[in-house]
């Protein structure tokens, strides 16, 4: 759908320079989403993958965030294993919503209620990056934080829109709970993509 070389603005890479990759394609339907544009694939012509390749290793960064749209439909197997023999990091930002395919250096996992993450992407997840759009989102992220890896990074994530009054919930609940840190979009202040 779109690739840009810019800075990872939310999670545990933020400020990290990564070429990003975004799929079209998502079937998921959060009301919220900030990218409806990405969730009719049919709107966004076939990219040839050894050619984005090419255009990810031109960048200092060395790191790719594939993201989406939800980027595990698709068998991404073969593009991460060609940015890995080429020295490029591979970062991916999912719902877990499907099975995981990829070799992932690094893996944000960010489940919707909409369509919970698949088994098998739970244990994987370096950060667990839960977007919180009203008070029963703590339940569910707590819900999560159960089934993921004990080196797994917890973030909660005001969602966007609603941050003013989502705020101050995360902030007293992340003051109750250190386990979990607060995760922004800095790329939105920052204004950048
Ligand atoms: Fe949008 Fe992501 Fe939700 Fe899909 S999973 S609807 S891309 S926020």
């Amino acid at each position: 759908m779109e690739h840009f070389y810019t800075i990872q603005g939310e999670g545990y890479h933020t400020g990290k320079a990564a070429y990003f990759i975004r799929l079209g394609g998502c079937d998921i339907g959060c009301h919220w989403c900030d990218v409806k544009e990405s969730w009719d694939a049919n709107l966004h012509p076939l990219t040839d993958t050894d050619w984005i390749v090419q255009q990810a290793i031109q960048f200092p960064g060395k790191a790719v965030v594939v993201t989406g749209g939800e980027p595990l439909l698709y068998n991404l197997d073969y593009l991460t294993s060609e940015l890995q023999k080429r020295g490029v990091q591979t970062f991916i930002e999912t719902s877990g919503a499907y099975p995981l395919s990829g070799t992932w250096d690094w893996i944000c996992l960010s489940p919707k209620k909409f369509k919970g993450p698949h088994p098998n992407v739970l244990p994987h997840a370096g950060e667990l990056k839960v977007i919180v759009f009203n008070k029963s989102d703590f339940a569910w992220a707590e819900e999560h934080a159960a089934h993921v890896g004990p080196e797994t990074r917890l973030y909660l994530q005001p969602e966007w829109s609603k941050a003013d009054q989502i705020m101050p919930m995360i902030v007293n609940y992340v003051k109750e709970n250190p386990k979990w840190r607060v995760s922004l979009q800095t790329h939105k202040f920052l204004n950048i993509p």
